[in-house]
Order: structure tokens, then sequence, then C-alpha cells
């Protein structure tokens, strides 16, 4: 696969996570044995099942990792590749704890895996699969609304979460908050509205939440504002496609290169992400997309020249190796660990800013836990104050005619007049979460002089949320 650096990883993917961890550490003033109780993976479950198909029994192995339960449940995708690792669950699994303490999701941090190429089997057998590893993980309670809730990730998604929800309903059935048990599911087996865009989301308020701190975007070198700022995407998948159109139909970047699988097309002009997303949709090769160059290398695609680069696939995409070649001034990590962490150092020294997984990626999460909380309280959102909103803004609006001569400008009384409904409330959420979480970021780093990046001031507000949360524990 072309995202994947060929040379060797110097550092592995959890070992950049602990060595990111142990910097942020380094900088607080947290006693050895707090900060080694944070560190650690608390367990990680191994399963291995069969399930008959095709006339034979099928072997399969997953992982359910929980990193830290000084919240409960424990939150964290599900995510189905054949690259699926113990090490690999591990770090995820604690990128979760923190992301999870930075934008306040009051959850502890928990991943799961299972080693299989999704491609491979037929909707029927996936399902099949699915719910044998969900019932191998509700039974030991690493999926349950009150101790571990899992979601999509890599290769899951809706319809994975709405089979996983049944099968834990189907073995508890009296368990009234039975729906709270995953999140991401359809909207018509519990879930959210939002919650699909929810991570490409909140890429997009991220971004906005840099761009209003002039400060930060000249120190990545660049000035004003989203608009007229070219962008690479790496991965069109579900986070990686979302960002990139809300950025280009909404923010008015332009979205220059965009790199896949099997390569990478470029446009200096702007590719149109709807086409080009309709385009694989339907099956046809990246190589085939009209109007663009094209390359084989997809790997080349991170090296082009940008404002603005989102990885938005794999960890470990930018390394030791290509580190030294990429020209955006401003890294947005929309992948969970895309930036090993001497990469990290080499673009760091080069001037380049990074906004770090951490933050960039949490929008899933945040609406993750709406959907949970929704399905706890058994209320859509929205559902008491909206009409009662409209009768007020109305009243409002018919005085406010009453006093000017020209009226009330038309667009502005659409907008006032309509109560919002759960799906405005999830964005206006996300959005003042990522705002909220930013700041956060932002003033630690600026009161330690010698915290070197968002990176580590992301680490350094989650860490000491968690010591906080811990310092009431008999442990
Ligand atoms: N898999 C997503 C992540 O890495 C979402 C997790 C969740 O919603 O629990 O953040």
């Amino acid at each position: 696969m072309n995202f994947q650096n060929k040379k060797p990883l110097t550092t592995g993917f959890l070992q950049s996570v602990n060595l990111m961890y142990d910097r942020a550490v380094k900088l607080l003033d947290l006693p050895e044995d707090v900060a080694e109780t944070i560190r650690v993976c608390n367990s990680t479950y191994e399963v291995q099942f069969s399930v008959r198909l095709r006339g034979k029994l099928h072997s399969f192995k997953g992982y359910r990792s929980v990193h830290s339960e000084h919240m409960e449940p424990a939150k964290g995708g599900i995510r189905y590749s054949i690259e699926v690792n113990k090490d690999e669950v591990e770090a995820l699994a604690a990128l979760m704890t923190f992301k999870c303490a930075l934008v306040e999701t009051p959850f502890g941090g928990s991943k799961g895996g299972l080693i299989i190429d999704p491609t491979a089997w037929e909707p029927h057998e996936l399902e099949k699969i699915t719910r044998r590893f969900a019932y191998e993980l509700a039974k030991r309670d690493l999926i349950n609304p009150s101790q571990n809730v899992p979601a999509p990730d890599m290769g899951t998604g809706e319809r994975e979460m709405a089979w996983m929800a049944d099968e834990y309903r189907r073995m508890n059935p009296t368990d009234m908050n039975a729906r709270a048990c995953v999140t991401g599911k359809p909207l018509n087996a519990g879930g959210i509205a939002g919650r699909t865009e929810a991570t490409g989301r909140g890429v997009q308020y991220a971004l906005q939440e840099f761009f209003r701190h002039p400060d930060d975007v000249a120190a990545a070198g660049l000035s004003g504002t989203l608009d007229g700022k070219s962008v690479v995407v790496q991965g069109l998948g579900n986070v990686g496609y979302h960002a990139a159109k809300f950025l280009s139909e909404e923010d008015g970047a332009k979205i220059v290169g965009v790199v896949e699988r099997d390569g990478a097309v470029f446009d200096p002009k702007g590719i149109n992400v709807e086409d080009l997303k309709a385009h694989l949709v339907s099956g046809q090769p990246l190589c085939a997309f009209p109007g663009v160059e094209f390359t084989e290398n997809g790997a080349l695609g991170l090296e082009y020249e940008c404002d603005i680069l989102i990885p938005a696939a794999c960890e470990s995409v930018i390394t030791y190796g290509n580190a030294h070649r990429i020209k955006a001034p401003l890294i947005i990590e929309a992948a969970n660990g895309p930036v090993t962490a001497e990469a990290n150092d080499i673009l760091l020294e080069r001037g380049c800013t990074i906004i770090p997984d951490l933050f960039a990626n949490a929008g899933g999460v945040t609406v993750s836990y709406f959907e949970w909380a929704k399905n706890i309280s058994h209320i859509r959102f929205g559902r008491m104050q909206r009409r009662q909103e409209e009768a007020r803004s109305r009243a409002f609006l018919e005085q406010l005619e009453t006093l000017l001569p020209n009226g009330v400008d038309a667009s502005i009384k659409r907008q006032l007049e309509c109560g919002a409904g759960e799906l405005e409330l999830v964005r206006s959420g996300l959005d003042d979460t990522m705002r909220a979480a930013y700041v956060a970021m932002r003033e630690v780093r600026q009161a330690h002089p010698n915290c070197p990046d968002l990176r580590t001031a992301a680490y350094m507000v989650a860490v000491r949320r968690i010591a906080s949360v811990m310092d009431h524990f008999t442990l």
C-alpha cells in the first residue's frame, strides 16, 4: 500500500505515543507513580473465534484494549483491517484516553480491532463475523453501555455498529439502555444526526478555530483565513471526504491534491471533491479521473506543495524517511498517529505547525458522546425546546417588523424563525467543543515556555485532567 512508508519504522506506533506522553509529563509537576499509572494500558483482551462460512470454519483474531478506566464507560472505535495488531490497538486506546480528556467527554479510553480484510467478505458473511465478535466482547462486558462503548473506525461504519447493538440487545433484553452500548449507529437504530460527518466536521471546526488566532497562523508562515488556502488530503474515506467537502464547499479552501491507495491526483485549480468521491464509489480507478495530473506513487502526494496537509488515513505515514520532504507549513492530523515521534521533531525543526490528532480528529468521539447521552436519556435533542424557541423568535420578529420601515431581511428572518433541530444542536455542540479544546491547548502552550508544540500542550491538558480525576480514587 502506498500510504505506508516502506522504510522500517525506527519508532513503532505505541512507542511514538509513549514518547509524546513522556515529553508532556516532564513539563508537568506530576509524581512519577501517577504518571506511570496513567501511561500504562490497563488490559488487552485477545480473542480467537471461528465462524462457519462457505462450507468451512474460518478463524478470526480480535482485540479490545482498555487503556484507562478513570472514567467509565471506556470509549473507542473498532477497526477492521489485516494490519490490526496488539501494539496498534494499545496505541489507539491510549490516544482515546487523552483525546476524551482533551475534549471533555466523560470517558476512559479503549480501542478494538479485528484482523480481517472486510472487502473479502459478502455483507451477510460480515454480519455473521461481526455478531460473533460482538458476542465475544459483550459477554466479557467489553461492549456495555456503562463499561465499554465501541464506535466505528477504519473498515467499520454504521452497518457494523447496528449489528453489534442488535447482538447486545439480544443478549440483554431487559437492559433499557441497551442502545447506548455502541455509538455511530444508523439514525433509525438509535443513532444521532451528524455522527457520520462528525470527524470531518471536527477537522473543519478545528481549522476554523486555528485561523481565528492570527499569531498561530503567522507562526505557521500563513496569513488570512481558510479562503483560498490550498489543501492536500490523504485518504478520501469517511473522514477525509467530509473534511475536504466542507473545507472546499463552505470555507473556500482549494483541494489541490488527493492521495489514495492506488496513487495521487493533483490539480492546482482545485479538485471537485463530490465528483472524485462519486468516481471512486462507482468503482473506477483513481487514474481514470479526468482533468487532473496522476501519479502512481501516492506517497509523493504528501510531499506536494500546499498550505495545509490533511493525513486522514492511517498511522505512521509521515516518518523519519519522508518528513524532511514535506512542504506543507501546516499539518492537521485527521487520522490517529499519522506522524511518528521522530518525524514530529524533524517537522518542528523545519518550522511546520502540527495540529495534533488528539484534538483534530476528536469530532467523532465528541458526537459519539452526544449519541450515548441521547440513548441513555431516551429523548432526541431539541424535541422539548425547538417549537418554543420558534414561537419566541416569531413574536420578536413581529415586534421588530413594526419598528423597521423596510421590515427584516428575508434570509435573517428564515434563520431566526427556525428553531434548532438535532443536527443543528449536534453541530453547535461540536463547534463549541473544538473551540474550547483549542483554547485550552493554546493557553497551556503559552503558559509553559518549554512547551514545544500544540501536541505536547494537548497531552498536558489531558494528563492534568486525568490526574485530577484520579486524585479522588482509592487505588
Ligand atoms: N474511532 C473514532 C476515533 O478514533 C471514534 C471513537 C468513538 O466515537 O468512540 O476517535
